[in-house]
């Protein structure tokens, strides 16, 4: 299944070409980590074209780990990594924008958060803009769909036509791209039909625009490393969890496979 996937991405990339890259973008991001997770090797690509791009973090990244270490401990960590993984994806520091909204309360804070948005949006005129994908799973991520709803809303109050790519992240958590977390053939078949199925049809259906990202996956690793609390333990103790760690690595995987796929429409006033 795996594979018969992969190569329909694989030709849809083939449509991806160097003008589409040279276009200037803006990549909003929900977490720290979110942005190389979901797009760092297109965002790679495109700065290798000379492409004007920033990031937009929309969260503060306080709320990780807090069973280990306090939300201030947290939010600085992250912070740091976040701005260290946008020099490693080639911006300039000015770049790299924070809008520092409590994470996991970005929904609660829309009005604030769109406002920053259009300001963003009417400043630098992006061509293009990558946010989260619209179908993410809402239990793992209300921050990621939020940012889905605020950025589309500020983008239909400027005026201007602008293309959007919406990337996937806790949507790659299900069947066949990670194994099942069921034993009896019955829960299994529950999950496929409840789950899986819907989410397949999905992905042929939604992300019709892939980018071959096969030459800079090392690259996306080290930028991803920059990520330090998320991709290794900070403190020697179990209970700090990775990303390595979600589905026994399974899940990290999606995201260094050949192509990072999107959703893609136009969105105007
Ligand atoms: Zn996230």
């Amino acid at each position: 299944m795996r594979q018969f996937y992969r190569k329909t991405f694989s030709r849809a990339a083939a449509r991806y070409n160097e003008d589409h890259l040279r276009r200037s973008a803006v990549v909003f991001s929900p977490h720290f980590d979110d942005e190389t997770l979901g797009c760092g090797g297109t965002i790679l690509k495109k700065r290798h074209t000379g492409a004007d791009i920033a990031v937009v973090f929309m969260t503060d990244g306080s709320k990780s780990h807090t069973h280990l270490i306090s939300e201030k401990e947290s939010r600085t960590i992250r912070r740091r990594e976040g701005c260290a993984a946008g020099r490693a994806l080639g911006l300039k520091d000015s770049d790299v924008v924070l809008l520092d909204i409590e994470e996991t309360r970005l929904q609660e804070h829309r009005e604030a958060a769109c406002h920053c948005v259009r300001e963003i949006l009417v400043r630098r005129q992006p061509q293009d803009v990558f946010i989260p994908y619209h179908k993410e799973p809402l239990l793992w991520s209300a921050d990621h769909l939020a940012t889905n709803r605020i950025i589309l809303s500020a983008l239909r109050t400027i005026g201007r036509r602008t293309r959007v790519y919406e990337y996937p992240i806790w949507f790659w958590c299900h069947w066949p791209w990670v194994r099942f977390p069921l034993r009896r053939r019955r829960d299994i078949v529950r999950h496929v039909m409840d789950h899986s199925f819907f989410r397949g049809v999905s992905l042929l259906r939604d992300f019709r625009c892939a980018i071959s990202i096969k030459e800079l996956l090392e690259h996306k690793r080290a930028v991803l490393g920059e990520h330090r609390s998320q991709m290794t333990r900070l403190l020697p103790d179990v209970e700090w969890r990775t990303l390595g760690d979600v589905a026994d690595g399974e899940f990290l995987a999606c995201f260094f496979q050949d192509c990072e796929v999107f959703h893609t429409y136009d969105v105007c006033a």
